[in-house]
C-alpha cells in the first residue's frame, strides 16, 4: 500500500488516480486545510475503487504513529503542505511548521516503522532566480525568493542528510514546474480555497465571471512580450511522473532529483491568447506592477527524467487549458 499525504489536494488526487489505475493500493491522508472530501467522490467515479482516507495533520505525530501502526506501507508520496508564495511571506512560521516540521514528523515515523521509500513534492522555486536557462537539476539551488521556496529547499536538505546518514533510504525528489489543467474526465481538478494566487485558476474564475479581471503582474520583464514566462505542465503528465518515480525507486537505494516540466516556456499573454483560441472567450485584464518575489522566466531541462524515469510530458498547452476549463466550468464556486 502507498501512502499519499495531501491526497485530497490538487496534485495528490491526480496522483492517486494514476496509482490506482495502475494497480497500486492507496491510502490518503490530509488535514483538509486546502481541499475537501469531495475529491474522494471524483476519485471513486474515475477508479471505481474506494480509497481509504484518514483526516490527519502532519503536525500531529501521535496520529501519524497510529496510522503507521495500523497499516503497512511500501512507500510514501509526500505532497501535503502549504503552497501559497504570498501567504508564506505573511505567515512564515505556519509555513515552517507545516512544510518543514510536518515533513520531519513524517520522516521520523517512517524511520521508526522502517518505511524508507519516499517521493517528495519539491518545486522549481528551489532554483530561485535562474542564472541561465533551461534549468538543470544540477543548476544552483537555495537562493529562493519566498519563504515557501525556502521550506522546499530546507526539506530537500533534510532529505539529503537523512540519506547520507542511512543509505537504506530510497528518495526521489520531484521538482515540479507549473502544473495546470485537470483530469480529462472532468471529475477532479483544482479547487483552491479562497481567491487563487496562481495564474490559471485565477484566469478561469475571470472567464466564468466569478472574478472581474485578470491582473497581469508586470509587462516590463526582459521576455519577448514583457510578461513572465513559466513551464506549464498538464497535471496528468505530472502525475504519471510519480508512478515512474516509484518504479525507478524499486531497485535504487539513492537520493535523486528530477525536474518535471515540459521544457517549454509560455508567457502570461500567450496563456491568455491560447485560452481565447481554445474557448473563444476573451479575458478582461489590466497590467499592474510586478508581484513581489516573482522571477522573470523559468523553464526546465527535462532530459534527466526522460533518461532515468523513462518519463516525458506529452500534453500540449491547448490540452492543459481545455481540461482545466472543462473542470472549472462545472465548479464555479470559490471556497467550495
Ligand atoms: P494543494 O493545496 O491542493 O494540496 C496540498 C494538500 O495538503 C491540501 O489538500 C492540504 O489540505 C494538505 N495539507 C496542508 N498542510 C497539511 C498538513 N499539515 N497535514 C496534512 N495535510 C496538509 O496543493 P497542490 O497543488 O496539490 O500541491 C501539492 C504539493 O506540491 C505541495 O507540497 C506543493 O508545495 C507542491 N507543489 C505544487 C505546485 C503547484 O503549482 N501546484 C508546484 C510545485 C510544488
Ligand atoms: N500571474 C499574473 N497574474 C496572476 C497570477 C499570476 O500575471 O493573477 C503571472 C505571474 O507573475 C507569473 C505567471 O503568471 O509570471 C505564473 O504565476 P503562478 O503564480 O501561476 O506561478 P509561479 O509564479 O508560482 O510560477
Amino acid at each position: 500500500m502507498i501512502l499519499i499525504t495531501g491526497g485530497t489536494g490538487y496534485i495528490g488526487s491526480h496522483v492517486a488516480v494514476e496509482l490506482v489505475i495502475n494497480g497500486h493500493e492507496v491510502l490518503i491522508i490530509d488535514n483538509l486545510s486546502n481541499s475537501s472530501k469531495k475529491a474522494l467522490e471524483g476519485l471513486k467515479k474515475i477508479t471505481q475503487k474506494d480509497i481509504i482516507f484518514e483526516k490527519i495533520d502532519l503536525r500531529n505525530s501521535n496520529a501519524l504513529e497510529k496510522l503507521f501502526d495500523k497499516y503497512s506501507f511500501e512507500a510514501v508520496i509526500h505532497l501535503a503542505g502549504l503552497k501559497s508564495v504570498k501567504k508564506s511571506n505573511e505567515i512564515p512560521s505556519e509555513y515552517f511548521e507545516n512544510n518543514v516540521q510536518g515533513t520531519r514528523n513524517l520522516i521520523s515515523v517512517m524511520k521508526k516503522s522502517k518505511v524508507k521509500k519516499l517521493v517528495f513534492s519539491s518545486s522549481a522555486t528551489v532554483y530561485g532566480i535562474p542564472k541561465s536557462l533551461p534549468i538543470y537539476e544540477s543548476s544552483d539551488i537555495g537562493n529562493t525568493t519566498s519563504i515557501y521556496g525556502k521550506t522546499k529547499y530546507m526539506v530537500e536538505n533534510i532529505l539529503r542528510e537523512i540519506w547520507e546518514k542511512d543509505n537504506e533510504w530510497q528518495i526521489c525528489i520531484l521538482r515540479y514546474f507549473n502544473p495546470i489543467g485537470a483530469h480529462s474526465s472532468g471529475l477532479i481538478g483544482e479547487s483552491p480555497k479562497g481567491i487563487p494566487d496562481n495564474l490559471l485558476p485565477y484566469l478561469f474564475n475571470v472567464a466564468s465571471g466569478v472574478l472581474k479581471e485578470l491582473e497581469i503582474f508586470g509587462d516590463d520583464y526582459s521576455t519577448p512580450d514583457g510578461s513572465g514566462i513559466r513551464d506549464y505542465i498538464h497535471i496528468e503528465d505530472l502525475s504519471k511522473g510519480h508512478l515512474c518515480a516509484l518504479e525507478y525507486l524499486s531497485d535504487k537505494h539513492n537520493i535523486s532529483f528530477f525536474n518535471l516540466g515540459t521544457g517549454n516556456g509560455f508567457s502570461v499573454f500567450e496563456i491568455i491568447k491560447t485560452f481565447k483560441k481554445v474557448t473563444n472567450i476573451d479575458i478582461p485584464y489590466k497590467v499592474v506592477g510586478r508581484r513581489s518575489g516573482d522571477i522573470s522566466e523559468i523553464f526546465a531541462d527535462v532530459s534527466l527524467a526522460k533518461k532515468n524515469l523513462n518519463w516525458t510530458a506529452k500534453k500540449t498547452l491547448e490540452e492543459m487549458i481545455y481540461d482545466g476549463w472543462n473542470w472549472q466550468k462545472k465548479n464555479l464556486n470559490l471556497n467550495d
